[in-house]
């Protein structure tokens, strides 16, 4: 079967549809694709049913990616690194993009 693993921690693509929940920061990044389709399925079943989940661990982890992406782009900003800040940049306007679409920013 088809999965994909992240490096960081060894969660497995197959573990995160099974509990939704992200081992670390880092698997977001890993399984950014299957994260965004899992995403848009959720937002168009809770549309349909007309609520807002509340309990909802990928937005928490998304969430905690965030912050540290902004701390990550503070630090790399502080040493001049800028090619850092460009990545971590391009990397937060996409999240802060889907938190927004999720009520969480
Ligand atoms: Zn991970």
């Amino acid at each position: 079967m088809y999965d994909k693993i992240c490096r960081n921690c060894g969660t497995y693509l197959s573990d995160y549809y099974r509990t939704g929940m992200l081992g670390c920061p880092h698997c977001y990044t890993a399984f950014r694709p299957e994260i965004a389709k899992t995403l848009k399925k959720i937002q168009k079943s809770a549309h349909h049913e007309g609520k807002i989940p509340t309990l909802d661990p990928v937005g928490k982890e998304l969430c905690e990616e965030y912050k540290r992406l902004l701390s990550e782009k503070e630090a790399a900003v502080m040493e001049s690194r800028f090619s850092d800040v460009k990545r971590i940049s391009g990397e937060l306007i996409d999240l802060k993009a889907e938190l927004e679409r999720r009520g969480l920013l």
